[in-house]
């Protein structure tokens, strides 16, 4: 016989399931943790500019983000939740919000809207970097960006050069974004508290369309950087396998977290890749 703490474990969920009154379990697995406090949820929602006429909300849960983006009546919002319990819940909630059941990270972000959209979202942190890695990939696409991450990872993407928490998302996203840090969250505003605090940052795409270098070489250079960030460059970089007699010692004596954007961006310039 299985015991009732083996059951309740277990998803005992079935579609259909749920009357308005119900709230939605928060599983552990998918990152939920739900913010209670309606006076955070509508200042996220206020540091998002109502420019972009289309958004995407990533992980509404039950929707405390959601009910106040849906009343910008100029903006089309559509969200991306993976837990059917909680689409449900959004179905039954809010009947004529477009909502998609499935994985942010398998979304055809190309096919969404076919228009540029900003994205909002009290983001699941077990997949924080990979929302930010495919926000970069889509930055052309994507103008704004307004979000929930742990603290820690929201300290790391908008720290500066030669601070110890710069790194890779730091400085990918930069040359691309203006970031910045706008407030930090308790862990009591949300149920189940998580073991972290958490921030709220913001990206705004700037004016750069292009770098002043190959791209791909560029984030390419920068992950071998960051990959052995105690090392110097000359030695992070030898596994590119790339022509270094160009570069200044003075540079390659120094360690990637000392390097701004534009630094990267030269680097990038005088190695040579075979
Ligand atoms: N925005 C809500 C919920 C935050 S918890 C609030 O502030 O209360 C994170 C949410 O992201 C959960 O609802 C979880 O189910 C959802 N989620 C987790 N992984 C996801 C993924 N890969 N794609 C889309 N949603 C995801």
């Amino acid at each position: 016989m299985k015991s009732k703490s083996t059951d309740n474990k277990r998803s005992s969920y079935r579609r259909g399931d749920m009357a308005a009154s119900d709230k939605v379990r928060a599983k552990k697995f998918l990152g939920q943790h739900f913010l209670r406090s309606d006076e955070v949820a509508q200042r996220i929602v206020d540091s998002l500019s109502s420019e972009q006429p289309h958004v995407l909300e990533i992980g509404p849960g039950m929707g405390v983000l959601t009910q106040h983006l849906i009343q910008r009546t100029q903006q089309e919002v559509c969200a991306i939740e993976i837990d059917s319990e909680s689409v449900e819940y959004l179905h039954l909630h809010y009947p004529s919000l477009h909502v998609i059941e499935g994985d942010f990270l398998r979304l055809d972000l190309t096919e969404l809207f076919h228009a540029p959209f900003a994205v909002i979202g009290n983001f699941p942190y077990n997949i924080s970097s990979q929302i930010l890695f495919r926000v970069f990939d889509h930055r052309d696409c994507i103008p704004e960006l307004v979000g929930m991450f742990q603290k820690e990872v929201a300290e790391r993407v908008v720290a500066a050069p030669g601070s110890k928490t710069y790194g890779i998302l730091s400085v990918l996203l930069s040359a691309f974004y203006d970031m910045e840090y706008l407030f930090t969250v308790s862990e009591q505003m949300f149920d189940p508290p998580p073991k972290v605090k958490s921030a709220v940052i913001r990206m705004r795409r700037n004016t750069v369309a292009h770098l002043d270098c190959d791209e791909q070489r560029f984030v390419q250079v920068v992950k071998a950087g960051f990959n052995q960030r105690r090392k110097t460059l000359r030695n992070a970089l030898r596994q590119l396998n790339a022509d270094m007699s160009q570069v200044s010692d003075t540079v390659l004596s120094q360690r990637a977290e000392q390097l701004s954007v534009a630094d990267f961006v030269t680097l990038t310039q005088k190695l040579q890749f075979s």
